[in-house]
């Protein structure tokens, strides 16, 4: 395992727009020796820097399995985004990292796995979902419920349709706002809820997407029935040095880039700033 704090070099091997605002960045470290210790798990983020334009943090978007580059799928809202759009194949940029925790991958073996994404929350989700699938025997099912503003919004459109058509999986999508052509379910994420059946008492939920939809997603699955420790999400705060020490983070006693990004729904309401 490399040091995380260190920063490291790393050049970008593949730009593939998503959207007409987001990006995926496949990194690669350039030293072999970095890049083999550079062991994450989903849920972790870089803090990522943009020569001459500062540093930010982005969730690592792959899995880590058999490969020695990562994802990060960037939206376009700011210095070091944009100037990172700027950027193409071949360019340098600077990381620290894996930080942060991860998600709950063996303690959820044998339950049912449900993903409920919005907007670019499925960034984070969507190196959990290739890791659950990869190894789908050790769970009861995977559903994955994503919804976003418009069908221009969904990110990640190829793989959809290959988790729409994959045996083992279920996965709905929805738009807020329906358009010419679009013939899918029309709705904020919560109502694709309905339409599957969910075995509550074995089931664990991942939710990440923008507040008002986590909180609503959050009340929907807590009316359903599913515990508060069932309930998975990760956080996103404005955050500074990445390791716990500048405070910029903090939501009550809780550093978001040392004690999560992810947290349970019990933690979070144990955050004095979440509120119900
Ligand atoms: C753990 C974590 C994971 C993340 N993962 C991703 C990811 O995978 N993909 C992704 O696209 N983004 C992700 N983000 C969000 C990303 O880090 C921010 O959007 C970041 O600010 C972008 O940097 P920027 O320099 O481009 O934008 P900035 O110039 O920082 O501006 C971004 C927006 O925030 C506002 N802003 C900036 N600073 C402040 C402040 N102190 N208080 C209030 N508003 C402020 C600006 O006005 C602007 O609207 C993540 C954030 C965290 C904490």
């Amino acid at each position: 395992m490399s040091n995380p704090y260190l920063p490291k070099i790393a050049s970008i091997q593949k730009v593939k727009p998503e959207t007409y605002d987001t990006t995926t960045f496949t990194l690669q470290l350039d030293d072999p020796t970095e890049r083999k210790a550079f062991q994450y798990r989903p849920g972790q983020f870089v803090e990522l820097s943009v020569f001459g334009a500062g540093e930010a943090p982005f969730c690592i978007s792959s899995s880590g399995h058999g490969r020695d580059t990562f994802d990060l799928s960037v939206r376009k809202v700011g210095r070091v985004t944009d100037a990172l759009h700027e950027m193409g194949e071949g360019g340098q940029v600077g990381v620290r990292g894996p930080l942060g925790n991860s998600f709950p991958f063996e303690e959820v073996e044998g339950k049912h796995i449900l993903f409920v994404g919005g907007g670019i929350g499925l960034f984070p989700l969507r190196p959990q979902i290739q890791d659950v699938y990869r190894e789908r025997d050790r769970f009861a099912s995977i559903t994955v419920l994503y919804g976003a503003r418009t069908a221009e919004d969904l990110v990640y459109r190829d793989e959809l349709e290959e988790w729409q058509q994959q045996e083992g999986m279920t996965c709905l999508l929805t738009v807020d706002v329906g358009a010419e052509g679009w013939t899918g379910n029309v709705g904020v994420v919560g109502t694709l809820l309905q339409k599957v059946e969910i075995d509550v008492p074995n089931a664990v939920a991942f939710v990440c997407g923008p507040p008002i939809m986590i909180r609503f997603v959050v009340q929907d699955l807590s009316g359903m029935g599913f515990g508060e420790e069932a309930i998975v999400t990760t956080l996103e705060r404005h955050m500074r040095c990445g390791i716990g020490k500048c405070n910029h983070c903090m939501i009550g006693d809780k550093w978001v880039c040392k004690d999560g990004p992810v947290f349970t729904y019990r933690q979070m309401k144990a955050m004095t700033e979440f509120e119900e």
